[in-house]
């Protein structure tokens, strides 16, 4: 079984995903801009089943999504980067892709929120685009 690592900015907090992601995404909600400082999160997003913290100190800050659901940030204790955010309502871990060891090969397959990113976004010809969630996710 293939294993997927990472780690937060100052490397105290790693992680472990194993297999492929269910699925991977932009984010571009204005929560995941000012957690990102950038227009959007790019999540790959494993069942909790799949994924660990297999090293280092981390705290949680939690809010609530639409769904009326917490959703848990992982961040480190030390550097403050977010490792993975908890997403009760699906039951899984959306994993910065930005943190991952290796994240060359990982693209997205759909962007989310796009109504609300900012008019600069730009975003990657033909990825299918939803102005919140798609039909059906997040209930
Ligand atoms: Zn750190
Ligand atoms: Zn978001």
């Amino acid at each position: 079984m293939e294993f997927k690592t990472g780690r937060c900015g100052c490397g105290s907090l790693k992680y472990s995903a194993e297999g492929e992601p269910i699925n991977s995404v932009f984010c571009y909600c204005k929560e995941c801009q000012t957690h990102t400082g950038s227009d959007k999160w790019f999540g790959i997003w494993f069942p909790k089943n799949r994924f660990k913290i297999t090293d280092g100190e981390f705290s949680v800050y939690s809010r609530k999504g639409d769904s009326g659901k917490d959703l848990n940030h992982i961040f480190c204790n030390n550097c403050g980067v977010t490792v993975c955010v908890e997403v009760t309502v699906g039951n899984f871990y959306s994993i910065a892709v930005s943190t991952l060891d290796e994240n060359e090969s990982i693209n997205p397959s759909m962007a989310l929120y796009a109504a609300s990113a900012p008019s600069w976004a730009v975003f990657p010809a033909g990825l299918a685009k939803f102005d919140t969630l798609p039909p059906g996710m997040g209930e």
